[in-house]
Formats: structure tokens, sequence, C-alpha cells
């Protein structure tokens, strides 16, 4: 086990291995912040954590995407630079101490292989996997739930990401062969069967456009304001998600018509994720298609979170043999798209995508292909199917 020996030659010491995935959203695209519906499956692309106690209260903490160690102390920990990596680990560390777990000092060793900042959630797979193997190696135990909530907080309020829980939820409670429908709101969920032909094939735009940050905000402002107006008539709604497609109609003529769009976008957005998960129970690809192509116009022309580089690669991976459905997934103006591809199709799918893309933009798009995966564990590393890490 390449990780371990690193380790070794490292920190001089035996160490245990721990891994979180990355995860992929099928369908529920900005409902996360209006307390909606998500369903998001994990990948097999996992961060590493290789782990060893130490006798002090110190985290030496060293990535190997970004060949750099960052060092923490347990009792008095703050965050480094920044946008420094090193904030994810040491806030996560901070969010579980300040919860009341006591942590051992102990050396890490970071090996990532989700893609950074490609919207994969790389970021969550670092957290979770860190707070597993810290949370263990201190002989200290928190729910899956609870774990997804603190790496939550470390990413709000140590690293400064508003980011919602689903990444970390999906990290912490992915299974192979499923999905998970999550309420945002309760945090209820449930496993959805994904077909075991189907292969979850991403396709990375390779553009991210400068835009993406101001107009999250924007848009989160504008589901506020929705809310505000319709709140004025349905003073028994607290989030988008309490708005029916009916109500919205109704009401129409308050709001303004960008606001109208943003809204209409949401709540129908949240339908097409319970229409999907019921569409994955019966086996109903024609449905599962067409609710993707819907949730991709949405997103583009009531959201206007698309890009054309998106817009693009929905549609040539629309048009392959074996597709089930292709729409952008996370927040938009680049990034992935995400596909239901039927195993057999897979290999002519990336090629002929590949092509068709570069041909249209310039660009050679990376693609990953995946099963649905599991959430964090540790590692038997005996096991031989982990050798060639
Ligand atoms: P995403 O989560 O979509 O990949 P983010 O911007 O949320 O994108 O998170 C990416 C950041 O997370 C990286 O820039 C880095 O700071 C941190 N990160 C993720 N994986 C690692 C890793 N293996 N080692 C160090 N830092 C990492
Ligand atoms: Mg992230």
């Amino acid at each position: 086990m390449q990780l371990l020996e690193r380790f070794r030659a490292r920190f001089a010491a035996p160490a245990a291995i721990y891994g979180a995935p990355g995860r992929v959203n099928l369908i529920g695209e900005h409902t996360d912040y209006n307390d909606g519906f998500v369903l998001p499956a994990a990948i097999e692309f996992y961060c590493w954590v290789a782990c060893a106690p130490r006798t002090d209260r110190k985290l030496v903490i060293h990535s190997e995407n970004f060949s750099e160690t960052v060092e923490g102390n347990l009792d008095s920990l703050s965050a480094a630079r920044k946008n420094h990596w090193g904030n994810y680990p040491l806030g996560v560390a901070w969010a579980l101490q300040n919860s009341g777990k006591r942590l051992n000092g102990a050396n890490l060793l970071i090996g990532g292989e989700v893609p950074l900042g490609s919207g994969l959630s790389s970021s969550a797979a670092l957290e979770v996997a860190v707070g597993f193997a810290l949370l263990h190696q201190s002989g200290l135990h928190v729910d899956r739930t609870e774990l997804a909530r603190l790496c939550q907080k470390a990413e709000n309020e140590f690293v400064g990401a508003h980011v919602g829980i689903m990444d970390q939820f999906v990290a912490c409670h992915g299974r192979p062969s499923h999905a998970l429908l999550l309420d945002c709101r309760s945090l209820e969920h449930k496993l959805v069967k994904l077909p075991p032909v189907i292969q979850l094939v991403i396709c990375n735009t390779m553009v991210k456009h400068e835009l993406a940050s101001g107009e999250y905000n924007r848009r989160r402002a504008e589901c506020e304001e929705g809310v505000r107006t319709l709140r004025r008539v349905l003073p028994e709604i607290q989030a988008l998600r309490d708005v029916t497609l009916g109500r919205l109609e109704e009401h129409r003529a308050l709001l303004d018509a960008t606001v109208y769009r943003r809204c209409h976008h949401v709540i129908t957005e949240n339908n097409r994720v319970k229409s999907a998960m019921r569409a994955f129970e019966c086996g109903d690809n024609r449905a599962l298609r067409t609710l993707m192509r819907e949730s991709h116009r949405s997103l583009r022309d009531d959201y206007e979170v698309s890009c054309k580089e998106l817009d693009l690669m929905v549609e040539i991976a629309s048009a392959q043999p074996g597709v089930i459905g292709a729409r952008m997934t996370g927040g938009g103006f680049g990034g992935c798209t995400v596909n239901l591809v039927e195993a057999t199709a897979v290999e002519a799918f990336k090629q002929n995508v590949a092509t068709r893309y570069l041909a249209k933009i310039g660009l050679s798009p990376e693609i990953y292909v995946s099963p649905a995966a599991a959430g964090v564990r540790q590692i038997d590393v005996s096991s031989s199917n982990f050798g060639q890490r």
C-alpha cells in the first residue's frame, strides 16, 4: 500500500488508512439553501488519509496534492492564511473539539484523488476523511450525521465558505449502488437504488466563469426576496420549499419577473427530485431522461446559471446512444455535467463527447466514470484491492 509506505517514510511509524468519497448531484440543484431536496451519490474518487497518533497535542498534516505540511496545536487552533487548504483539516479538528470531543495529537498524510475545485466536492471528502480519522485515532465516535454537521460547521465557520450540508452528508452516508435522497431541512434521508447497469459519467467542461460566486449570492438573495414577498399572502411559509407551484402561480403578480423565475426553478426542481426518486424506484428511464432535461432547461432559462459550454456538453451527451439522462450539476457557470449512461455505452460515449466538445470549444474535457460509492470508512489495508493505491 503506497500511501502507508509514504507515511512510514515521512513519519517513521505505521498508520491506519481512512477514505471519504467525492460526490455528484444527480438532480436537485440550488434547492439545498431553499430547505429543499437533493439527490446526490458518492463517487469512487476518494480522499485518503493515513493517520497515526502522536504523544503531544500537535496535528502535523501533509497534503500530497499540495506537497506542503501544516501544523496546529489542538489547544489553540486558529485558521492558517486565508484560502489555505490547511484550514479544512484544522477546521475539522476545531469543530470536533468545540463539540466536546477531546482529540489526540496525530500525524496525517493526505492523498486526494477527487479532482480539486471541480465541483465534485474534494473539500467535503477531505473534511470527512480527516474527521473520521481523528475521532477513530482518539477512540471516539460520533454518528455519521453529526460528523457531517461538524464538517459543515468547520467549512462555514473556520474556512469561511457558506456551503450547505449536502456534500458532507453524502461523504458520510454514501452507499454503493445507491443515490441518497436528502431533505435539506430535516436531514431525513432515503437510499435510492440505482440500476446496476448505470454508470455515473461526469464531464468536466474545463471552464469556470468568473461570475460564479457573485451570482450565487445574488440567486440566494432573489430566493429570499421571493419568500419575503410571498409571506405577505402565505404567512405560514419559511422557505421556497413550503410553496407549491399552484400557490406560486396564484401570486405571480406580486413578484418581480426575475424573482418569479428563480422561484419557479426552485419549486419545480424540488418536484423533479421527488419524481426522479420514484422513476429510479420503478426503473422508468424515460421519465429520468425528461426530468434531467427539464432540470437543465430550468437552470438555464429560469435560474440562469448555465453557460454555453455546459449547454453544449449536455446537448452532445444527450445525442449519444445509451444515455439515460444528462444535465449540468453543481452551482453552474462552468464545472461539470452529470450523465447516466448504460455501462456498455460508456467507452463510445467518452470518445464521442470528448471529440465533439474539443471541436467546438477547443478544450479537451476530463471525463470521470464511477459507480455510486460508499461513504467514509477505515480501509482494511491487508485487502488486495487496495494494494494499488
Ligand atoms: P470542491 O469541493 O468542489 O473540490 P472547493 O473549492 O470546495 O471545491 O474545495 C477545494 C479546496 O479543498 C482545495 O482548494 C483545497 O484547499 C481543499 N482540498 C481538497 N482536497 C484536498 C487535498 N487532498 N489536500 C489538501 N487540500 C485539499
Ligand atoms: Mg467543496
